[in-house]
């Protein structure tokens, strides 16, 4: 067996496809974000980053870089192992019970990452409850989708956000087997959000648990940053939220919420959770200090939505195909891989406009898009920058203006 061969027709599939990724080498600047530098081989740029999921710009706030400095100089570099053997940090202890309180549940457990704790979670809980059945929506993460694939249960997928549709598949099983709902808030490549309330009446009304993925929406909505189901009241109506602290909270790290027993049993025999080394104490620290920032920072969640909103109305104004959106996030249709990646190519190369093509596995074939993320430290020129640059990009490539 030729094995180079074999990995190199891999490669080759995608990249006839359209889409082999490229990652962008950038350099962040503390205090200037959405700045950066853009490293390509010897060459060096300034560019405007327009793709982060640093919403916030949390990842250069004082308290934050504050907070992982003194950890870092009091605690030293790495948590030194896993949760059960010497690696429950002090840090870890103090961001669970901000995470519980956020999300106004009795306990919270960390993961390194929100793919993990959505992966180490859904599989466990699945998988302890006998024949359980997983209703999941078909636009979900691909790590929740791993996590009920790992828990070796019976899977329902229904249509996006259809509550007709979960109803028939919840109607049509068994009463007496467990059932578990599992969906996200903020769909993170539409910019739609889930009928929580619906899907929770729902649960209710066939008595199964629910699972909300609220990666995209910690931090940015609710009173407090507890997320779309903050915002809705809905937050006890939950059996299970999840989150990250690497996207509005800018660090890293990832999270569930729930009961007592749920994130004790979870702690106690999901494998992603027990046999790998804790988050380090600095990042717990950064974490710990970005969401008690957050919490009390509506006036920057209100900037947040003004600036989406903004740039959503300059795109319609300048005839762009921006795409429908009750979010932060602002999707422009291109509607094929490689023109797609050439539009992105052109941005960076003709203007310093870093936005990353979105395509196929991400969103489904021939919805492939261009997805904007706004922060409160985009300024107004640097929206007009981008239109202008938008503007002659589609005329060049002779893009669609229809979304
Ligand atoms: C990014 C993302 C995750 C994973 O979170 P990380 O902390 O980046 O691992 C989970 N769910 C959704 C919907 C996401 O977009």
């Amino acid at each position: 067996m030729d094995y180079e061969a074999k990995f190199e027709e891999a490669i080759d599939a995608l990249k006839a496809e359209g889409r082999y990724r490229v990652f962008m080498e950038i350099g962040r600047r503390k205090g200037a974000f959405p700045n950066a530098r853009h490293y390509d081989g010897d060459a060096e740029r300034d560019i405007i980053v327009w793709c982060s999921n640093d919403y916030l710009g949390m990842g250069q706030h004082p308290d934050v870089i504050a907070a992982m400095e003194e950890a870092l100089h009091t605690n030293g570099a790495g948590a030194g192992g896993t949760r059960n053997i010497s690696g429950t940090n002090h840090y870890h202890v103090l961001l669970e019970r901000e995470l519980a309180e956020l999300h106004n549940k009795e306990a919270a457990l960390l993961f390194t990452s929100g793919y993990i704790s959505n992966d180490a979670t859904l599989s466990t809980i699945a998988k302890i409850l006998p024949d359980c059945i997983v209703y999941s929506d078909e636009l979900n993460h691909a790590s929740m989708i791993e996590g009920v694939r790992h828990s070796g249960q019976k899977k329902l997928i229904f249509r996006h956000n259809d509550v007709e549709h979960l109803e028939e598949l919840l109607a049509q099983s068994d009463p007496d087997v467990p059932k578990l709902i599992a969906f996200e808030s903020v769909y993170s490549m539409d910019g739609d959000i889930a009928p929580i309330k619906e899907f929770c009446d729902l649960a209710d009304k066939y008595g199964a648990m629910t699972y909300l993925d609220e990666v995209h929406a910690v931090g940015l909505y609710g009173e407090y940053g507890g997320g779309v189901a903050e915002r809705e009241g809905l937050m006890d109506r939950i059996s299970i939220i999840e989150g990250t602290l690497g996207k509005a909270f800018g660090v890293m790290g990832g999270y569930i919420t729930g009961t007592k027993n749920i994130i004790d049993v979870v702690r106690s025999y999901a494998p992603g959770f027990i046999f790998t080394t804790s988050l380090s104490p600095v990042l717990a620290a950064g974490a710990l200090a970005s969401i008690r920032y957050v919490k009390h920072a509506g006036d920057l969640r209100v900037k947040h939505q003004e600036r989406a909103a903004t740039l959503k109305q300059m795109f319609r104004d300048a005839d762009l195909p921006v795409m429908e959106s009750v979010s932060h996030i602002v999707p422009v249709w291109v509607g094929d891989p490689s023109l797609c990646k050439q539009v992105s190519d052109e941005l960076m190369q003709k203007f310093g406009i870093y936005v990353q093509p979105i395509n196929y596995p991400t969103v489904p074939r021939g919805t492939e898009r261009l997805r904007f993320t706004p922060s409160p430290n985009h300024t107004d020129e640097m929206m007009q920058d981008l239109v202008v640059a938008l503007n002659v990009v589609w005329e060049s490539l002779k893009i669609t203006r229809a979304a």
